[in-house]
């Protein structure tokens, strides 16, 4: 076995191989120079005292390092004390390099798995990555961008509010809760929110109302997947109650129906068009809902807002009376968000990475049991491949659906 390679700490003994752990023995080398309390120079040893410091694993196993430290006393003072070590944490009986592992394997891993890696208990994990978190958060200056986005984000079974900077594509924070005060309140003391020229939201009423409160004048637009995920919901519902009302012997009829009714029309193969076309004729109600749902994501294809608004209102007029009703919930959220609906087409963002940032949180959430809110932000907040994460997923989960795939994971939240 080779040395410890630690600055300032002296292997004495071999290691010594228990089957479950290496232990070895050492003595810290590093002489302490001044008092730190009153930084006087004159010090006399004053015993030793040994205690058991964790380090990396190797080849598996926990490392044990029974470490000698010499403690001081202040000629001037009296004060006692163990002089600070470079290679070994002072408040965890951890080498700082064993802390630098856990910090920055926690940002991926669950606590439960850490603790087993490197043989020390959960709490204590925990504890190391709280006061990494604590004092990197201090380190973050957010502010909040020419463009913020605000979403709702369903996390440890509660809606959530995450805020984003959607020009550097970063997560500015997490809040507990999307009440319309803490998001006022937040937005209130975000730096830069006098520099912000336009706000993205979902269709969550409070927001809109801190907005225009915090920011008076600021154009807010509303997120068009979310608008389109509502298109989507409408085209579900009209099939589930097809589907529901079929005689016994043709419930095959619309196996799969689902997938393909929800696609956007060019993504459609042969076979698939082919089945529309037969549906057609036997559930015609249900394929006018189809193309009147394609009609809905074609007005985002509007070059203009003018132009949006107008195609809007003749799909409106056009809605044929077997669907109506069915449709009259997205009809009437357009008309109550109609402004910020309409705002998408003077300059077109959306809350396509906070929904990213949200799938982040999900795993996140899923892969850490028992993770507690706050934990959960922080992570969402430090994850520096947030960007490659947008990158990758992004463009192939809407080129099929039109509509970001998590949101219909989401239970619907809608206020009309
Ligand atoms: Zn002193």
């Amino acid at each position: 076995m080779q040395m410890l390679h630690l600055n300032g700490v002296n292997t004495i003994g071999p290691f010594t191989d228990n089957g479950q752990n290496y232990i070895v023995h050492a003595a810290v080398t590093l002489k302490a120079t001044a008092c730190p309390r009153c930084k006087h120079g004159l010090l006399y040893e004053f015993g030793d005292r040994a205690i058991r410091v964790i380090d990396l694993p190797i080849h598996g196993k926990q490392v044990l390092i029974n470490l000698d430290r010499k403690r001081y006393r202040c000629r001037k003072c009296k004060h006692t004390f163990m002089p600070a070590h470079p290679e070994i944490d002072s408040e965890f009986r951890l080498t700082t390099r064993a802390v630098k592992w856990i910090e920055k394997e926690s940002m991926r891993q669950t606590f439960a798995y850490i603790s087993n890696q490197i043989g020390i208990d959960e709490i204590t994990v925990r504890r190391v990555f709280w006061r990494y978190a604590q004092n990197r958060e201090k380190t973050l200056s957010p502010t909040a961008g020419r463009i913020i986005g605000i979403d709702e984000l369903y996390l440890l079974s509660e809606f959530r509010c995450i805020v984003a900077n959607l020009e550097d594509h970063t997560v500015i924070d997490l809040l507990k809760d999307r009440d319309r005060r803490r998001v006022q309140r937040y937005l209130k003391d975000l730096d830069g929110v006098k520099d912000v020229e336009r706000v993205c939201i979902d269709m969550w009423r409070p927001y809109r109302d801190a907005v225009k409160e915090v920011m008076p004048g600021v154009p807010i637009t509303v997120d068009k997947f979310h608008v389109l995920k509502w298109a989507n919901h409408t085209m579900e519902q009209i099939r589930k109650d097809t589907q529901r009302k079929l005689e016994r012997g043709k419930k095959l009829d619309l196996m799969r129906s689902r997938h393909i009714l929800l696609r956007r029309k060019p993504n459609l193969d042969k076979q698939e068009l082919a089945k529309i076309k037969r549906w057609r004729r036997t559930y015609p109600a249900l394929i006018d809902a189809w193309e009147l749902k394609e009609q809905f994501f074609n007005i985002y294809d509007q070059p203009s807002s003018e132009a949006a608004r107008e195609a809007f209102k003749q799909w409106r007029v056009d809605l044929p009376l077997t669907v109506h009703h069915q449709f009259k919930e997205l009809v009437n959220m357009v008309n109550n968000w109609e402004e910020e609906i309409f705002n998408y087409f003077d300059e077109r963002v959306t809350n396509a990475f906070t929904e990213c940032a949200n799938g982040l949180a999900k795993i996140t959430n899923r892969t850490g049991r028992g993770h507690s809110f706050a934990v959960i932000r922080f992570k969402v907040l430090f994850a520096h491949r947030l960007e490659a994460f947008k990158r990758r997923s992004i463009r192939s989960r809407m080129a099929v659906m039109g509509v970001p795939f998590s949101t219909f994971d989401d239970p619907l939240d809608f206020e009309p």
